[in-house]
């Protein structure tokens, strides 16, 4: 199948993410958390960003088409239906989103935990000038992964229609780029509620790292006991990975992962030819 990387959806999504950078990067200039920020690398993560959504929008749609007969089969079609009226919109929403978060943070949770995904997920962290750019800074294989550990599972419990879910995936970009932003703003007592730039700034830190899991809502975060509330006012200043580069090349952007996860199972193998040596 020849597919077209210039048609209408592929150029709807450049211009939804291009707008959204222009907005958030203006915005940004207001009042800034981390005033010195670096021109060379906010060019490095747009020039990720295009690859990243090229790359996402090839191979996560017909992996997804793929799965939705099993997910359907076996679904649980909690109706999901947007818009439902005012309060039924809104109550749907919020209950969709917290049990989409509650993959997320798991999801996630297991990616700072696990090397093998942890080698996937490090060249978002990397990114030592965090800004509104740095949402679309993943290796794309990070999403094809969603497509089975929160995608698939959202398909089992609910039931939702194809518009529902292009609303439901603008709704949790724009969310993206909220969080990621290098904006001084606290949430005060709401961010124990919901997350927000100054939240997600502390999961970014190295000195804290392995807190602040969730995208949407902190409470997954306090249930399980991974959360640190932003103190009034402070918003770190040092991102990145400790001991790391801060990942700049496109090889870290494609590559690398690969090469990482063939590294493991050739060692893999070599262990179980010694082991098996050892028993001969
Ligand atoms: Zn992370
Ligand atoms: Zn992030």
């Amino acid at each position: 199948m020849a597919i077209d990387l210039l048609s209408p959806a592929f150029r709807a999504e450049f211009q939804f993410a291009a707008m959204a950078f222009a907005g958030g990067l203006a915005l940004e200039r207001l009042r800034p958390a981390h005033a010195r920020q670096s021109w060379r690398a906010l060019g490095f993560n747009l020039v990720v960003a295009v690859i990243f959504l090229y790359l996402t929008m090839l191979i996560v749609p017909p992996l997804a088409e793929l799965f939705e007969p099993v997910a359907k089969r076996h679904s649980l079609a909690i109706p999901i239906r947007f818009p439902d009226g005012v309060a039924g919109s809104i109550l749907q929403t919020i209950a969709f989103f917290v049990v989409f978060d509650f993959f997320f943070y798991w999801w996630h949770r297991a990616q700072h935990r696990f090397r093998w995904l942890w080698v996937q997920h490090k060249f978002h962290h990397q990114d030592r000038f965090v800004n509104v750019t740095t949402v679309h800074r993943y290796h794309f294989s990070e999403e094809a992964f969603r497509v089975f550990v929160i995608v698939v599972p959202m398909a089992v419990l609910f039931d939702f229609k194809p518009p529902t879910v292009a609303w439901i995936w603008t709704a949790f970009l724009l969310w993206g780029y909220w969080i990621h932003m290098n904006l001084k703003v606290g949430l005060g007592p709401l961010g124990r509620w919901l997350s927000g730039p100054q939240f997600h700034r502390y999961h970014h830190t190295p000195e804290y790292g392995n807190v602040n899991f969730a995208a949407i809502f902190p409470l997954w975060d306090r249930l399980f006991g991974t959360y640190h509330h932003p103190e009034r006012g402070v918003f770190p200043q040092v991102t990145g990975v400790r001991d790391a580069s801060d990942g700049n090349t496109l090889y870290e952007a494609t590559l690398y992962p690969f090469v990482e996860w063939g590294r493991a199972i050739r060692r893999a193998f070599s262990r179980r030819r010694v082991a098996g040596a050892a028993v001969d």
